[in-house]
């Protein structure tokens, strides 16, 4: 019943209102719109098979022969006896192939061994059939690693296709050789690196003077005595500081002028993102905190990075 309330789902819309027979072999099935019992699940299908004029009729299975083959697999099997054309193309190059010549010359003198030979074709311990060098080889290598039903497995797995019905020396080497130059393979290659961290955003500040850039412009020509220019810019209303100093300005000088520039008129602030080195922050906040003589921990964040604002008003001096 699930079949045929699938069918009606999917391709109701070509049937609409016609009137439909449906054939089954399932003789419950003809009395299902009659049934006095019905769980929720069969309830739910009256529903759908409601929609539609269905009549659903009996038929044996013995008569429906149709359907009969259809789920009978063993009975679509064919059994092929004569030479196919693979066949011939081993057989025939098997003679140019020394290995094949000498096993085939063993058989003969009736030395012991692992081969034998039917209809002029070389078979490993009876069922893995000998394939001579050349392009055949490539052939079933492509058919073990390449084919839709085995879908480019790993060099074992085409090893393990291969060993069930095919043998030749080194086997083992041909598909591994096979695989690492599969282009498929290669352009599906998952990679064994280390995945880049993700990129951590700065928190937007929520409001003036919370967060501000730090940078330094140096190497200027000289004005008045000073030869660089630190940059204090607002992230959030883009305001900024150019406070005059000295390219070799100590950290107790950067934090005379911060006190003296920004503090003094927007206060104390949540946190300073700076691409200098940690050293000069951390002795930066030192000589900052001892000019405000507090003794408080220093609980505002710095943040190691940089966020190209500063570097943008930079340029427009
Ligand atoms: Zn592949």
């Amino acid at each position: 019943m699930w079949a045929v309330i699938h069918c009606l789902k999917t391709w109701g819309h070509y049937i609409g209102s016609k009137d439909v027979v449906v054939w089954t072999d399932n003789v419950t099935l003809k009395y299902f719109a009659t049934q006095p019992k019905l769980s929720s699940k069969q309830v739910r299908w009256r529903d759908t098979l409601a929609l539609f004029n269905v009549d659903i009729r009996h038929k044996t299975g013995k008569d429906n022969v149709v359907l009969h083959v259809l789920s009978q697999k063993h009975q679509l099997k064919v059994v092929y006896v004569g030479e196919t054309k693979f066949q011939k193309e081993i057989r025939l190059a098997s003679r140019q192939d020394a290995f094949a010549m000498e096993a085939r010359q063993n058989i003969q003198n009736g030395a012991k061994s692992h081969f034998h030979l039917q209809n002029g074709l070389l078979w490993y311990k009876q069922k893995r059939l000998y394939v001579p060098e050349g392009k055949m080889r490539d052939t079933i290598l492509k058919e073990c690693h390449d084919g839709p039903l085995v879908g480019h497995g790993g060099a074992k797995r085409t090893t393990t296709l291969l060993k069930k019905s095919y043998y030749w020396l080194n086997l083992k080497d041909s598909a591994e050789e096979y695989v690492k130059t599969c282009l498929t393979c290669q352009q599906n290659q998952t990679l064994n690196k280390k995945q880049a961290g993700l990129l951590q955003p700065l928190p937007i500040p929520e409001g003036p003077w919370e967060s501000v850039s730090m940078d330094f412009m140096v190497s200027l020509p000289p004005s008045r005595g000073f030869d660089a220019i630190m940059v204090m810019m607002d992230r959030f209303s883009k305001m900024a500081h150019f406070i005059p100093t000295k390219d070799e300005a100590t950290t107790q000088e950067t934090g005379r002028l911060f006190f003296t520039h920004v503090f003094k008129h927007h206060g104390l602030l949540k946190d300073i993102v700076s691409d200098r080195d940690p050293k000069f922050t951390s002795k930066f906040w030192r000589a900052l905190w001892k000019r405000m003589g507090s003794k408080l921990k220093m609980n505002i964040s710095f943040h190691p990075q940089t966020d190209g604002q500063t570097e943008r008003v930079n340029l427009v001096i």
